[in-house]
């Protein structure tokens, strides 16, 4: 079999998972590579289309991670492959401040048009999501000549120093790896599973409580930015309650502070949207993108009120690789496919699949003790049954048996208790109910 030939987009079970070859090829990876860096599912791809990852033992697997919800088009996606084809084989670097080219251009041009917000927007554009953040920090902090961040619990905004800091979960993420930034202050998230207060009241609740804080603890007048996640990512999925960010940018706007939406994981057609904020009709100062921008190349942007976007100085702002040619190909192929597709309906149709198996199975197994997310952004949350007591362990187990039953599924949660689906959007609907019969089987054999 070449590349070329069509990936059968059925599960396959060549070898047991990991196969021999597979566990060889870990070996040698164990050797070279750096203990610092995990692994969900120890196979070695040999190639990947649409829904489907086949490994180099010949297991086909089942693709409900999309590379973190990067590959929302699809492994693989064809337009994806052609751009990036031609644009390699035109010329591969010039940096975009040395001299421009089009791509990069015409990617601003589209997430000027396609960020909601009918203002005048500017773009820039970064190699990841990490370094996209740290921009609009960095772009924040100057407009507003200020110094105070606000950010949420259990946030996730990237690994490197200022995103360590901007991020809430200690083990993995920071252990050991300060001293952190400073000047970022964090504030109670209203998640809904485990909000200890009235759950009708919940939003209201949490905007006295973060605004409160925000004028006691800091002072509105020092704050630059407040960043958010409309769905948060790896921290478990939870969705923000309706009107929470509303009442937050509202805040923001009447304080001069820059409110940021932080759509690295939901954006992109992931929830149903093209990005997440547009469920509740929101139009924040800036919007970061990264994951599922280009189809699988690294790729990020900043998207924001173009007064905001022009305040640095020239020469402010920039970076080697930022916006690669490549990488722009990539992306104005991946959001031509999620049109000529009709991405964003067919996440909202994965998305009521989703919902509706796993509350089934969280009618009959109590070990689902949550189902929540947006779209086909989806995750459910395990605990001890009768009670809400986190339960990594139920999770491990439903995770090691899809692993090993053709299932790639994904973890996260600030309690390693949540199980987070993440299927390319192009995944037929056949394969992604293939795939919920192994999780269902998973749940049985606990
Ligand atoms: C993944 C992620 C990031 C970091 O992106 P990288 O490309 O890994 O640096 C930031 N924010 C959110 C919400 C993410 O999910």
């Amino acid at each position: 079999m070449t590349a070329k030939d069509p990936l059968p987009q059925s599960r396959h079970l060549a070898t047991e998972i990991p196969g021999p070859l597979s566990t060889a090829a870990m070996q040698r990876r164990k050797e070279a590579v750096s203990g610092g860096l995990g692994t969900a599912l120890p196979v070695i791809v040999s190639r990947a289309q649409d829904a489907i990852i086949e490994d180099i033992d010949g297991n086909r697997i089942i693709d409900f991670g999309a590379g973190i919800g990067v590959v929302n088009v699809g492994n693989s996606a064809p337009r994806v492959v052609k751009a990036v084809q031609e644009a390699v084989a035109t010329f591969t670097h010039t940096n975009f401040t040395t001299v421009p080219y089009m791509g990069y251009i015409e990617v601003c041009e589209a997430l000027n048009r396609l960020t909601p917000g009918d203002f005048k927007k500017k773009s820039l554009l970064q190699n990841s999501g990490a370094e996209a953040v740290e921009n609009a920090i960095k772009i924040a902090r100057h407009y507003t000549k200020r110094a105070a961040v606000v950010v949420f619990e259990h946030a996730y905004h990237g690994r490197t120093n200022l995103t360590m800091a901007l991020t809430a979960k200690n083990i993995p993420y920071k252990d050991g790896f300060g001293p952190f930034a400073n000047e970022i202050y964090r504030m109670p998230l209203p998640y809904a599973y485990r909000w200890l207060g009235n759950p009708e009241t919940i939003t209201a609740d949490a905007l006295d409580l973060v605004t409160h804080k925000i004028e006691k603890e800091i002072g509105a007048q020092n704050v630059a930015a407040i960043l958010i996640e409309p769905v948060v990512g790896e921290g478990g999925f939870m969705v923000q309650p309706e009107g929470f960010m509303l009442g937050l940018q509202e805040f923001a706007t009447k304080n001069g502070i820059v409110f940021i939406a932080d759509e690295v994981q939901s954006g992109f057609a992931r929830t149903g949207k093209l990005f997440a904020v547009e469920h509740e009709g929101m139009t924040p100062d800036m919007i970061i993108t990264a994951k599922g921008i280009a189809g699988g190349l690294p790729l990020a942007a900043v998207t924001g009120r173009a007064e905001i976007m022009d305040s640095s100085h020239v020469g402010g702002l920039g970076g080697t690789y930022g916006g690669n040619p490549i990488a722009c190909a990539a992306a104005l192929a991946a959001i031509e496919t999620i049109q000529e597709e009709k991405l964003v309906e067919r996440a909202a149709h994965i998305g009521s699949i989703l919902f509706e198996t796993l509350n089934g199975l969280k009618a009959k197994y109590p070990v689902i003790g949550d189902v929540r997310g947006r779209g086909a952004m989806v995750a459910i949350e395990l605990v001890k049954p009768g009670s809400k007591d986190p339960n990594p362990e139920a999770m491990a187990k439903v995770v090691k048996y899809c692993h090993s039953h053709g299932l790639l599924i994904l973890t996260a949660g600030t309690y390693g208790n949540v199980i987070r689906f993440l299927p390319p959007l192009v995944i037929t609907d056949e394969l992604l109910r293939d795939g919920l019969s192994v999780l269902a089987e998973g749940f049985a054999s606990l």
